[in-house]
C-alpha cells in the first residue's frame, strides 16, 4: 500500500550504517517526516553521537553477525513498538586492482555489502511476512548497473543485491511485503574520500546524500518494490568509468 508523505509520520524503521554518511542522511530525512528512526552501526559511538543529534536511537550493530542483526531487529522493535522498514545501508569499498586485493579484504567486502545484506534481508523480510507488511530498501549503487574497472568485487556484491532485489520483488509480490533497490552514482561520503575518476571523466559528478535520502523517502511514500537510479552523470548514459585509489 501506498503511503503519503504524510503517511510517512510513525513510520517506525531501523537503517545500517546510520552513523554517518548516506545511512545518516537517510535517517534524518526519514525523522524530518516524521518517522520512527533506530541506527545500527559498527561506530557505535558516532552512532551515539549521531542519534542525539538527529533525535532518534543507536544500536550497534556488526551485520556480518547473523544473531546480532536478529537481536538488533528485536532491540529496534521493541524500541519503536514494531517494525515497518528495514535500510540496508552498512557498505565498504575496496579500490584497486582485483589481483592485487589480499583475500581478507575480498572477503570482508562480500560479508558487509553482500551477505549483510542477504541476511537482514531475511530476517527482516520473515517478519514483515508475518505481520504481512513492511518494506525492505537496500542500498545497491551505480555499481550495481555497470561496471567499473578497479572496484571488481565490490561490483560483484552490488550486482548481486540488484539481483536479490528484482529476484524477491517477483517472489514477494502480493504478500504485502515490498522490496527496493537504491543505486546511487557517487555520493560525497567517506566511503569515496579517498578516491578520484581520471582525467577525461570530468562529466561525472557526485550527489550529495541528501538526494539518496529523497529517493529512499519516494520508494517508501510508493511502496511498491523497484529497482531506483540516483545518478551522478551530468550525461545520464555514461555507463563506464575508472575509479582510481588517490
Ligand atoms: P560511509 O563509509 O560514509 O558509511 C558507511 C557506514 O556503514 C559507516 O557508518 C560504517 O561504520 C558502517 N558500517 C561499515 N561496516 C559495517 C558493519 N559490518 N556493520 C554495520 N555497519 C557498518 O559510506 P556511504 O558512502 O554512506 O555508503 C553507504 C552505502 O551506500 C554503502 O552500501 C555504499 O556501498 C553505498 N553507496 C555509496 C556510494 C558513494 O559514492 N558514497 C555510491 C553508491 C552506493
Amino acid at each position: 500500500m501506498a503511503r503519503s508523505r504524510q503517511g510517512l509520520r510513525g513510520l517506525r524503521v531501523a537503517v545500517t550504517g546510520g552513523a554517518q554518511g548516506i545511512g545518516r542522511s537517510i535517517a534524518e530525512r526519514l525523522v524530518a517526516e516524521g518517522a520512527l528512526v533506530v541506527i545500527g552501526d559498527v561506530q557505535k559511538d558516532l552512532a551515539d553521537r549521531t542519534a542525539e543529534a538527529l533525535g532518534c536511537t543507536a544500536l550497534a550493530l556488526d551485520v556480518t553477525d547473523g544473531v546480532e542483526f536478529e537481536g538488533f531487529l528485536d532491540q529496534a522493535g521493541a524500541a519503536l513498538g514494531g517494525l515497518d522498514v528495514l535500510v540496508n545501508n552498512a557498505g565498504i569499498m575496496p579500490i584497486g586492482p582485483f589481483l592485487e586485493e589480499d583475500d581478507r579484504t575480498t572477503t570482508r567486502c562480500v560479508e558487509i555489502d553482500l551477505l549483510g545484506v542477504l541476511t537482514g534481508t531475511k530476517l527482516a523480510g520473515r517478519r514483515f511476512r508475518e505481520q504481512g507488511h513492511g518494506h525492505v530498501v537496500n542500498v545497491a549503487s551505480a555499481l550495481g548497473t555497470f561496471a567499473s574497472p578497479n572496484a571488481a568485487t565490490y561490483c560483484a556484491t552490488k550486482y548481486a543485491v540488484v539481483g536479490l532485489g528484482e529476484a524477491l520483488r517477483q517472489e514477494w509480490h502480493g504478500s504485502g511485503v515490498q522490496v527496493s533497490t537504491i543505486c546511487p552514482g557517487f555520493v560525497r561520503t567517506e566511503l569515496i574520500a579517498g578516491m578520484r575518476p581520471p582525467a577525461g571523466t570530468e562529466r561525472l559528478l557526485m550527489i550529495d546524500p541528501e538526494q539518496v535520502a529523497a529517493s529512499v523517502v519516494g520508494a517508501l511514500a510508493r511502496g511498491r518494490s523497484r529497482t531506483v537510479s540516483v545518478p551522478s552523470h551530468l550525461v545520464p548514459s555514461v555507463k563506464v568509468f575508472t575509479l582510481v585509489p588517490e
